[in-house]
């Protein structure tokens, strides 16, 4: 078997074989860049390296001395030669680059003989000994493992030896004196003298990379990434060139655009007189690429020429490194840039306007899921900052402000003017008020999908969730971060792209949709096939959402707007209402209320259709917990004050009680309230269409539609729509207009997907509400599932994803799949969505298009996500 390939023998697309780094090493050469000569030993070495029990492949070297050769004859120097050594680089390379893995070596075949030879050849004793120097250090570090400190020590006291401040300062003799202490410290931690067989040299250093496949770091780092374990990694061998002779030669990396903005123009860093990692390790300030162009106007013209060429064959941007050997220069490294979303982004538009790929091309060169980071405010990447802890990623965005510890005291600051970030353990519906108020959220308890993440997220708000290191002390009223006490009123800031909670004030930037992303966004609407839509629930809402490029409302819940404080006492009264005539008082006057919610919404979102979902939580959401209210009461009775409220409170606590239910999620809800209590359907329709028969008038162009949540089959459905129909018709002729509007229901329990023919007869439309499908075809509950056992489920690798996060295809989605089948088998016409946190997330946006629905709907904040992600299931 072939376990090594000369650079000339290999090409970019062998990437699985030889790795990123060897591969497009390869690549180079064979588009005739120049590339110092070298081989590479492949990843099959290394995974049969691990399958043999952690011993060399057979016959590896047989093939490793001749490549060797071949390497000496193109470079004209012999590896071990006492006369004209050839040296080295061992360079680990896998498919995927990955921190974490093994160093690279440079200058091997150093030994104190080589290292004589090359003082003489190059005529510079400073520039050999620097090199072994270096060498040991980079081998003893890497290969033996003796801790860089040791040799950093030695470092310095060299320094302050010879009185100079920069490693370019030192003298031979300085270098030569920390050779002979780099070998002695070696040897007294190995046990072993330094090896000088440079073939030894070779060998023990691919064993290294191989071993450093399979330790700690990169082990953790393939996991978080998900990167397989089996795909191995390779080892380079390439001989040297040195930046590091003088003040003609040197060393840089460059992008050939700029990658945080997407700019056109070359972007990066060299050293003169400096080698390998210099340029990065911040040994000395590194100058920008441009003032090469005056260092030597030649080799700049060449970098730029090269840059360009490796551009226009990679049709990406290139993330390179190059060294300058006595005014040469030579390609050491190439491969596509990493970069920020908005530089994603302007690169891609850019490569398509210069005609290098296509829309097509540009639109799958993002990851929908970076556009997140474009779409809220964000830290100035300048700023200082001064970390206190970290916790998860909740939801993007970073908002600064004083720390509050209740939701009551974030509304109160926050109707004040106030930015404030509420701090919770966790966060509770209770909360929400609290949340609308703050200007972030900070939690140390719960995940990516806790309560707190999630409204957050839905409302665009920065949260960082999680944070173990943050005690709450809510009888003090303060935090504490590794034992330092913050009381409540604290300005801090917290980052929702990663993490971080930060002292004090830092400043922000809005986020900007620049003419480039508008124009990219574009494009995945003219190739996407399914539409976006939005859940959004005020009129602010339906407008960010237009912005962002929704064509619709998806998902209107009704009962966010129930939840206003002036509503809340209405609303109240309208459950515990004893008598019709009661609860229609109340409804009459909530009446108004929901006219003008419907009516801003609406128009806000006119010319595109708006999805209304009747009430659909169950009642007891709405009311005072019980546990407050027993302490309201015994507080009451202890006082002996007024009679009349304490007896008020005691028959709300009664009502509260009849009305709580041991299973709330499959209770009293849906358009099971709407059977009980048809007057509640009656005044919510209303709102609807005297909403609508205003805006007619006003002559906007309107399309509501009305959504009955939760049916089990179409009995249910039969008896909602009539309500809404026969609503419509009166509000109809009392105002003398025509509204045209749809019905429609959510398919969210199991049986009403597998009689969805029978209610695609009589519905207008389907959304697939999957939050509740999933919990009920899985027989999940998601509050009880996430951050308990479900991680379990995740670690044993009984699913791979969180069903909440990302579709369930198997099951839910072949509900869906039925569900969609039966429902156009009878009504053709039957229009398809979905609705629920999966709309927004790009894996289960891909299985909407395949299975043939019309629409996803999500939340503002994610339709662009939404967008480009339609767009890539379409090409
Ligand atoms: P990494 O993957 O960490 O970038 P590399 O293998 O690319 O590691 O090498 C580390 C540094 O050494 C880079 O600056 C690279 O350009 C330099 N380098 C690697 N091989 C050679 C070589 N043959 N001659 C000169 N410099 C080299
Ligand atoms: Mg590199
Ligand atoms: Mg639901």
């Amino acid at each position: 078997k072939k376990y090594v390939y000369l650079f000339q023998e290999g090409k970019a697309s062998m990437r699985d074989l030889l790795g990123g780094k060897g591969a497009n090493l390869a690549e180079m050469t064979q588009i005739g860049l120049p590339v110092p000569p070298g081989f590479t030993i492949t990843t099959e070495a290394c995974n049969e390296y691990y399958s043999n029990g952690e011993i060399f492949p057979a016959g590896i070297w047989e093939q490793v001395w001749p490549a060797l050769a071949e390497v000496e004859a193109a470079s004209g120097k012999l590896f071990g030669d006492k006369k004209n050594p050839l040296l080295v680089s061992v360079r680990s390379g896998a498919k995927f680059s990955m921190p974490g893995m093994m160093d690279t070596v440079l200058n091997l075949g150093l030994n104190d003989d080589t290292v004589e030879a090359l003082a003489a050849n190059t005529q510079n004793e400073r520039f050999a000994w620097d090199c072994y120097r270096r060498f040991i250090q980079m081998f003893g570090d890497v290969v033996l493992e003796v801790e860089h400190y040791n040799f950093e020590q030695i470092l310095e006291s060299a320094k302050e030896k010879q009185g100079v401040r920069y490693d370019s300062e030192l003298s031979a003799e300085s270098l030569k004196w920390m050779v002979i202490e780099y070998k002695k410290k070696i040897e007294r931690k190995t046990g072993k003298p330094f090896p000088m067989d440079p073939r030894a040299q070779l060998m023990e250093a691919v064993l290294a990379v191989f071993r450093s496949w399979n330790n700690d770091r990169a082990n953790v780092y393939r996991k978080i990434n998900g990167i397989p374990h089996e795909i191995g990694t390779a080892v380079n061998v390439q001989s040297m060139v040195f930046g590091n002779m003088g003040s003609d030669s040197g060393t840089g990396v460059a992008f050939t655009r700029n990658p945080s903005t997407g700019e056109s123009a070359l972007y990066g860093e060299y050293l003169m007189n400096a080698q390998g990692e210099d340029v990065v390790a911040g040994i000395r300030t590194p100058n920008p690429i441009a003032t090469l162009a005056q260092e030597n106007q030649e080799i700049y013209q060449q970098f730029v020429d090269f840059s360009k060429r490796l551009e226009a064959h990679y049709r990406d941007m290139q993330d390179i490194e190059f060294t300058i050997e006595r005014g040469k220069l030579y390609m050491l490294q190439t491969r596509n840039g990493k970069r920020t979303a908005s530089a994603a982004i302007r690169v891609a538009v850019e490569l398509f306007h210069e005609g290098v790929i296509t829309k097509e091309e540009a639109i799958m060169r993002i990851e929908p899921d970076q556009l997140e980071h474009l779409l809220h405010r964000r830290m100035d990447t300048d700023a200082k900052l001064q970390v206190l802890a970290k916790g998860l990623p909740a939801s993007p965005g970073a908002a600064s402000g004083r720390i509050v510890l209740s939701a009551e005291e974030a509304e109160r600051l926050g109707n004040l003017g106030e930015k404030v970030i509420l701090v919770r353990t966790e966060t509770t519906p209770d909360d929400i008020r609290g949340i609308l108020a703050a200007q972030g959220i900070l939690t140390s308890r719960g995940g990516m999908t806790s309560h707190a993440a999630v409204v957050s997220r839905h409302m665009g708000k920065p949260a960082v969730c999680g944070c173990d290191a943050l005690k709450i002390d809510y009888t003090q009223g303060l935090v504490v971060i590794e034992g330092v006490e913050y009381p409540h009123g604290t300005i801090m800031s917290i980052d929702g792209a990663t993490g971080r909670v930060i002292k004090g004030e830092v400043s922000m930037v809005d986020p900007e949709l620049s003419e480039g992303f508008k124009e990219f966004l574009g494009w995945a609407d003219e190739i996407s096939r399914l539409r976006v839509m939005a859940n959004a629930d005020s009129p602010t809402e339906a407008s960010n959402a237009r912005d962002f490029g929704a064509v619709g409302i998806g998902l209107t819940r009704t009962e966010h707007m129930f939840m206003d404080p002036e509503r809340i006492p209405i609303v109240q009264d309208m459950i515990l209402a004893q008598s019709l005539e009661d609860r229609e008082d109340a409804l009459a006057k909530l009446l108004p209320m929901q006219e003008e919610d419907f009516y801003g919404i609406l128009k806000a979102m006119q010319g595109f259709p708006v999805t209304i979902r009747l009430l659909d939580p169950p009642l007891h959401e709405f009311l005072p917990h019980s546990e407050e209210l027993v302490v309201d009461i015994t507080k009451l009775r202890m006082s002996k004050a007024d009679p009349g409220s304490l007896h008020d409170k005691e028959s709300l606590l009664r009502n509260v009680r009849a009305l709580s239910e041991l299973n709330p999620m499959l209770g009293h809800r849906g358009c099971r309230l709407g059977v009980s209590f048809p007057e509640i359907t009656v005044m919510q329709a209303r709102a609807i269409f005297q909403a609508s028969a205003r805006l007619l008038k006003e002559g906007y162009d309107i399309h509501p539609e009305v959504m009955i949540p939760l049916i089990m089959g179409k009995e249910e459905f039969i008896m909602m729509r009539k309500l809404v129909d026969d609503t419509a018709a009166e509000v109809m002729s009392e105002q003398n207009v025509q509204i045209h509007y749809k019905v429609g229901t959510m398919i969210e329990v199991p049986r009403a997907a597998l009689l969805a023919d029978e209610i695609g007869k009589v519905a207008d439309f389907f959304s697939f509400g999957t939050n509740d499908l999933t919990q009920m075809t899985m027989g999940l509950s998601r509050d009880d599932a996430q951050g308990k056992f479900l991680p379990i489920y995740l670690d044993k690798k009984l699913m791979k994803t969180d069903p909440f996060v990302v579709l369930d295809r198997d099951g839910v989605g072949k509900l869906i799949g039925i569900g969609v089948n039966l429902g156009r088998s009878t009504n053709p016409k039957l229009g398809l969505g979905i609705c629920g946190e999966h709309g927004g997330e790009p894996n289960s946006v891909e299985f909407c298009h395949i299975v043939g629905l019309d629409y996803v709907s999500c939340s503002p904040f994610r339709v662009p996500i939404a967008r480009l992600a339609a767009a890539q299931a379409a090409v």
